[in-house]
């Protein structure tokens, strides 16, 4: 019998952020894929791929993949579904006016997706209450590139990076939020010697990189921008003739006339502004490079501007490595874009003059086009609230945990008649509130476009069919759509017809408006060739195929004045809370959070502090810390971090209700917004801390990957849950005090029946020292191996390691009923029962799969660069995206003293 060759690799992109990286996906035969590879061919990342990347094959199928329509939690035709959602949108339209139907979307979805969306609700609906948690992510650079280019317009390209002589990071850990990137970096650096200056409040992986780290006040990165315009000015390199020129620099004299005005705003060094000015000022090569901390923002477009307004005024716009560049943050937040994704746009970067919307509307064939812009994020809050949106539909995305003040969210989101939620996985804290469940395909079975941050165009392409009833986002769009009777305007069978109309509105908008956004020469596609679309970057113009790497747009500066934060601290004691990602987590982790070897970089989300905040706190490392906001609260660890400006602390994104206790930092997020660009200040919100000591530690490891949890059983303070190689690990810790060992056995009983852990064959082992205030149980299965073990201890030092316990529960080491003793033994002792060492061993690189220990023993001796690359040798650790290979050089440096040669 001859075997079947494996099936070829499908050439496909990542799920997660703007970088848009080339992935080689192939079915692995059993309704899965086997471990992904990046595409050498995508320019986007030549093969390179991060560990979020490396790991999307461990995010699909199993449970918690939503596979049927449910009303009210009760599964459903999906045919039934859609009658419900296409009578509510119905009934809602008639009762409030198109002003009661709203959609939130996501920058996860595909352009097609997005593109049907839009038209539906903007040109049949007559509502342009369409936005998108791109609002969250960078809508303060859209509003700036408008008014500084006249147009939503990122001119540079990656190559930028390769040819830059200095790259300026502001607000942007790209290390651990564009990691790909950050490996571009690192090799410009090593082969051209190109320098890398850190504009960042934290000490990050990016900034322990640079030549220079500015530890900026945050929120005065404005005032930077204008002193830098200032002394380019007094150097004698502005262009005055710049359109805008004169009035931007006289507010920029007002707010940094000297040096000394712009280190009491920033709380910068003079000498380190002097030391700035120098290195951009007279670097011609000079790329600025921006994200978050800029955009997430009540002044984030001034900002932009700021940073706009010197690249102007010194001529470096559109020039090869030098110029301003944004980091988007989601996969296709600037394709969703291109289709008028967000409340104050049209289509194809048009507004709602009555010319531009004529043009939509005939292009569409629209029956009722929305009038003028309509609710952005946090305004659409405000209508819940107030009753006003009667239907509103959710697109891969989780609103209950991301958008500020998640709390009010939440409460405003029970007021709707009709909230309808299309996901591809179940369980967020975000369908909780909703009527309707659309299951929509995930990743791996979409077929589509996505625009990444260099506005390169690329298909992400179907590799596995979607399960049960699941179906693309366009079509159940259209379906709705029909359904309202708007069918002869959605009757595509396949999104190559969504893209090729996306393509015709967007040449006739070029034509009629002067738009760059242009693609008409990819209009006309046959399916074969839209199938076989390489990346390419816009604009492509009508009569070329080939991309235009790099854009010179019309240009002003614009006036603009330093405004602090919002929310600012007044009373002693109070702090400013900062937010942001980690290196291996994805928004609210929903498919990261399924891969174990994504979790071990940060098992927990962690509260980083400044040492003298936590001694004046009374907080200590690895303690508790309750953190008090102005709307909400939270519950997390403390790790002392000097990386921390004193006053300031750091919290991730990440954690939901689903995956923790209370853990979602969007409860105290400032929902102060940016005037002109809606984007609410995420970054700044003020607290206060205190300690908060548990009665007892634990941590459960059982076979199960996610919930129920069981109602009616009261779980503990403090619980975080991620995912293991053989199931889950909880993290636990509470209030009580149990005494005796009936005490203790109930609690852990309490425990496990609460996270639903499958033990009710009963304890196969318990030990338990009351004295001392330890207990470890085990349960079995019908088939005598070990389902669930749970360590609980009054000391948290006395717990076992969690990845030490997890490894009991592995078919490859679990001895089951078989061999108690050397369970016990292992169980008492902490340590492996098949002799391996069973200390933690944290995941450095996500990418290979690689712990310190692995790093350790690969390194042998010799000077520090050898032992860095025996490492990268032998175990593939920093060989990836390249962003662990400062901690790798940490840990080999404080590991093995080392003596040069002489
Ligand atoms: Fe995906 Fe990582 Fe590339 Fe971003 S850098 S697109 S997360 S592989």
């Amino acid at each position: 019998m001859t075997a079947l060759p494996p099936p070829a690799a499908i050439r496909t992109t990542c799920a997660y952020c703007g970088v848009g990286c080339g992935v080689l996906a192939r079915p692995d035969g059993q309704g899965g894929l086997l471990p992904v590879a990046g595409d050498p061919a995508h320019p986007a990342n030549l093969g390179r791929l991060c560990g979020k990347g490396a790991s999307l094959a461990d995010t699909l199928g199993g449970a918690g993949r939503l596979t049927r329509a449910r009303i009210d939690g009760r599964p459903v035709p999906l045919d039934a579904a859609l009658d419900h959602v296409a009578d509510g949108f119905r009934r809602a339209r008639a009762e409030r006016g198109p002003g009661g139907i709203a959609f939130y979307l996501s920058g996860q979805m595909l352009t097609e997706d997005y593109y049907a969306a839009n038209k539906l609700a903007k040109g049949f609906l007559g509502s342009a209450n369409v936005d998108t948690n791109s609002r969250l992510c960078m809508s303060s650079t859209v509003a700036g590139q408008v008014r500084g280019f006249g147009e939503d317009l990122v001119p540079g390209a990656y190559e930028d990076l390769d040819l830059c002589d200095l790259a300026v990071l502001v607000g942007s850990n790209v290390a651990w939020c564009h990691p790909v990137l950050f490996g571009r970096l690192m090799e410009a650096r090593a082969a051209r010697g190109a320098r890398l200056v850190v504009i960042d409040p934290r000490a990050t992986d990016t900034s322990r990189a640079a030549d220079l780290h500015l530890a900026i006040r945050p929120g005065s990165d404005a005032a930077l921008w204008q002193f830098l315009l200032v002394e380019a000015d007094r150097r004698g390199l502005a262009d005055r003739a710049a359109e805008g020129f004169p009035a931007a620099i006289e507010a920029a004299h007002t707010d940094c006339p000297d040096i000394a005005a712009c280190a009491a705003l920033t709380d910068l060094a003079p000498a380190d502004l002097a030391r700035l000015a120098d290195m951009v000022l007279t670097t011609p090569r000079c790329l600025t490079l921006f994200s978050q901390g800029v955009n997430q923002s009540s002044a984030g477009t001034d900002k932009v501007n700021a940073i706009l307004n010197l690249e102007i005024a010194l001529g470096r716009v559109g020039r090869p490595g030098a110029g301003p560049f944004s980091l988007t943050g989601q996969p296709n937040a600037m394709g969703g874009r291109e289709v008028g994704g967000l409340a104050n746009q049209l289509a194809a970067h048009l507004g709602f003059s009555d010319a531009e919307r004529r043009l939509v509307g005939d292009v569409w064939q629209a029956t009722d086009m929305a009038t003028g812009p309509g609710l952005k994020a946090v305004e659409l809050i405000d209508a819940l609230e107030a009753g006003k949106i009667g239907a509103l539909w959710i697109i891969g995305t989780n609103p209950a945990v991301s958008l500020p003040d998640a709390g009010r969210f939440r409460r405003a989101l029970a007021r709707c008649p009709l909230v309808v939620v299309s996901d591809c996985v179940t369980g967020t804290d975000t369908q909780a509130l909703a009527h309707v469940l659309l299951p929509a395909s995930g990743w791996s079975e979409k077929d589509g476009t996505v625009t990444n941050s260099e506005r390169r165009i690329s298909r992400q392409r179907a590799v596995l069919p979607p399960p049960g009833d699941a179906r693309p986002d366009w079509w159940l769009i259209a379906e709705v759509a029909r359904r309202l009777g708007f069918g002869h305007a959605f009757a595509w069978r396949h999104p190559a017809e969504i893209f090729d109309e996306h393509a015709r509105l967007s040449g006739a908008a070029a034509a009629r408006f002067g738009r760059h956004f242009d693609i008409a020469g990819l209009a006309g596609l046959s399916r074969q060739q839209y199938d076989a679309l390489e990346p390419v970057q816009w604009p492509v113009p009508a009569g070329s195929r080939n991309g235009t790497a790099r854009v010179v747009p019309s240009q002003r500066l614009i006036a603009l004045h330093h405004r602090p934060p919002v929310e600012r601290p007044m009373q002693p004691g109070e702090l400013v809370l900062n937010t942001g990602r980690l290196r291996d987590q994805w928004h609210t982790m929903t498919r990261t959070g399924r891969a174990a070897r994504l979790a071990g970089h940060a098992p927990e989300p962690l509260l980083a502090v400044n040492p003298s905040d936590a001694r004046d706190a009374g907080l200590d490392q690895g303690g508790f810390a309750r953190i008090t906001g102005r709307r909400g609260t939270a519950l997390l660890k403390v790790t002392i971090d000097p990386g921390q400006r004193r006053g300031e602390v750091f919290a991730p994104l990440h954690w939901s209700d689903a995956f923790a206790a209370e853990a979602a930092i969007g409860h105290l997020a400032s929902p102060a917004t940016d005037p002109l660009s809606g984007q609410p200040e995420l970054k700044h919100a003020v607290i206060r801390l205190a300690p908060w000591r548990p009665g007892w530690s634990g941590v459960m490891v059982d076979r199960a990957t996610r919930g129920p949890l069981r109602r009616g059983v009261r779980l503990p303070a403090y619980w975080v849950r991620h995912a293991v190689d053989a199931g889950r690990a909880v993290i636990l810790a509470g209030d009580e005090t149990p005494a005796t060992a009936e005490d203790w056995r109930k609690l852990a009983t309490r425990l496990a029946r609460g996270f639903g852990a499958a033990i009710d064959a009963g304890p196969a082992i318990e030990l338990i020292d009351a004295a001392r205030g330890r207990l470890r149980l085990a349960w079995t299965g019908a088939d005598g191996r070990i389902v669930a073990v749970i360590a609980l201890a009054r000391q948290p030092h006395a717990l076992p390691d969690t990845t030490a316990l997890a490894r009991l529960l592995d078919p490859a080491t679990d001895r089951g009923a078989a061999a108690p003793a050397a369970l016990r033994l292992a169980l008492l002792a902490d340590h492996d029962p098949d002799g391996g060492d069973a200390r933690p061993d944290p995941a450095i690189c996500a990418c290979a799969g690689v712990g310190r220990s692995a790093i350790l023993a690969a390194a042998g001796t010799g000077p520090l660069d050898q032992r860095l690359a025996r490492v990268t040798e032998a175990t593939g650790a920093g060989g990836g995206c390249g962003s662990c290979r400062h901690q790798i050089r940490s840990i080999l440096s404080e590991a093995t003293p080392h003596v040069e040669p002489a």
